[in-house]
């Protein structure tokens, strides 16, 4: 069988025999339809430093799953060749590849050829900024980290999120912004690495202006390395000041905290038309000036997961618990008109957040009648709901991609702060030996949590600024809703 080259590949069915070491290989999934399996997707190389994107069917991937390891060397022939997708691309090579039901795609034990182990796409800093939103390219970035921002702690809920400040070697500070499954392999990496990394490389991420800020969000085909994980990151090492050595005692650069933007109703409404699809959250402080009630206010939930229950003709089946005799909780799920000076929006919110608000649980505040399809409910504005019109909080949403475009219908709650009466910002001293008790009593209310959240305007973290946000984040660990309801009880 004749040999090729990546580079010869033309489109159209390929029986020739191309020798590619396995760079790279990752599940891409639809985040639209349950995070189905799409496809198995892979980047290859030859020896000539060739790179072309590979790709296998969910219906085929079993078949080659069990004998792809990153890193070794196949013959892979019998396989499509397709022109290379124009969207998010990830090689610069005019083709792609596809296998098919008779690729054959064969581990080698030894090879002959020189075939590269690494290879990445960096870019210069203006090039990265030209590329921000457009979904044409997923660069790679390597830099020195200055600082790990991260919303995964045991004090702060919500959405798990990492956010890693790289200074180039341009001496530009990038953020990288990794979500969900990724954010947690970075803290479990980081883990495992036992020290803080001083170089970090994160490969395919798609760069995004949010607010006049660049970010360059992780994509499921993103991997992390540090230091010496790779040789561009040794010569990266070699190149710094200190000559990679380790530099005992310096300061951690971990910073538990959050900062989400803040933005107006009309912002959000531009966001959400101009923005490509993605998952993100905003803060955005609006006056409640409706509930609406086409869609009800609640929902019969399981008592156990808290999932909507299916009416069946003389009970409730809930098909995550696997339980057709459920037992049924009121839940609320309640759309709110909003508004602030620039816009009116709808916020969608579910029912530890509304309850956070009311105080009341959606099944103190109403009761079922009756069972299955006869089931309703008792009462139709619970008093506590209809009173949150005409106040204003602070609403994290969490936006998701099915959030964007013309089918936008509201936005979801990911977590309530009380906006009246801000309370002044909390100081503290820089010496960041506070422990969680020295920290005054009158920090810990659900003010101050909105209140810390929005005046933090920190973009260069500083040491002290480090420090004052690790005291925020403590600060925040005090329940909001808890915290305001002990203050309504004392009223009482
Ligand atoms: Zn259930």
């Amino acid at each position: 069988m004749a040999f090729t080259l990546l580079s010869d590949l033309k489109a159209g069915r390929c029986s020739n025999t191309a020798e590619v070491r396995l760079l790279r290989v990752w599940e891409a999934r639809n985040i639209n339809k349950g995070m189905e399996l799409m496809s198995l997707d892979m980047l290859l190389i030859d020896e000539n430093s060739t790179v072309v994107h590979g790709t296998v069917s969910a219906l085929l991937q079993l078949r080659f799953r069990p004998r792809m390891t990153e890193g070794s060397v196949y013959t892979l022939s019998g396989f499509d060749v397709t022109r290379s997708s124009p969207k998010y691309r990830l090689s610069d090579a005019p083709v792609a590849i596809r296998f098919n039901d008779g690729t054959e795609f064969e581990k080698l034990s030894t090879t002959s050829r020189t075939i590269p182990t690494e290879h990445f796409r960096f870019r210069p800093y203006d090039q990265i900024l030209g590329l921000a939103n457009t979904g044409r390219q997923l660069p790679d970035v390597m830099g020195e980290l200055s600082a790990i921002r991260s919303t995964i702690t045991d004090r702060i809920p919500g959405a798990q999120r990492v956010m890693l400040n790289l200074r180039l070697e341009s001496d530009t500070t990038v953020c990288v912004s990794i979500f969900d499954s990724l954010a947690l392999a970075f803290h479990s990496k980081l883990d495992v690495y036992g020290k803080e990394p001083r170089i970090v490389v994160v490969t395919a991420v798609n760069p995004k202006l949010v607010s006049g800020k660049l970010y360059l969000n992780g994509t499921s085909a993103t991997r992390v390395f540090f230091d010496s994980e790779t040789a561009v990151g040794v010569d990266a090492l070699a190149r710094l000041p200190s000559g990679g050595t380790d530099q005992a005692g310096s300061s951690s650069k971990v910073v538990h905290a959050q900062k989400i933007e803040p933005m107006t109703v009309s912002e959000l409404n531009q966001f959400i038309f101009t923005a490509d699809p993605q998952i993100i959250e905003f803060l955005c402080t609006a006056k409640v000036t409706e509930i609406q009630l086409d869609e009800g206010w609640c929902y019969i939930g399981c008592s156990t997961c808290s999932k909507k229950l299916i009416r069946e003709e003389t009970s409730f089946t809930c098909v995550p618990c696997n339980e057709t005799n459920a037992v049924a909780k009121l839940k609320y799920r309640v759309i709110l008109s909003v508004s602030d000076d620039t816009g009116a929006a709808a916020f969608l919110g579910f029912d530890e957040e509304i309850a956070s608000l009311t105080h009341v649980l959606a099944s103190d505040a109403a009761h079922i009648v009756g069972i299955g399809t006869n089931a309703q409910v008792d009462i139709d504005l619970p008093r506590s709901l209809a009173n949150l019109v005409g106040s204003t909080y602070t609403f994290q949403l969490r936006l998701k991609d099915f959030n964007f475009g013309p089918n936008h219908r509201s936005f979801t709650i990911s977590r309530i702060f009380p906006a009246r009466d801000l309370a002044p910002k909390p100081t503290f001293s820089d010496g960041g030996e506070d422990t969680d008790q020295s920290i005054p009593q009158s920090v810990a209310t659900g003010l101050d949590v909105g209140a810390a959240i929005v005046n933090n305007g920190a973009d260069q973290l500083t040491d002290a600024d480090g420090a004052r946000m690790v005291h925020e984040a403590a600060a925040s660990g005090e329940d909001a809703g808890e915290a305001t309801a002990r203050k309504k009880a004392r009223v009482e």
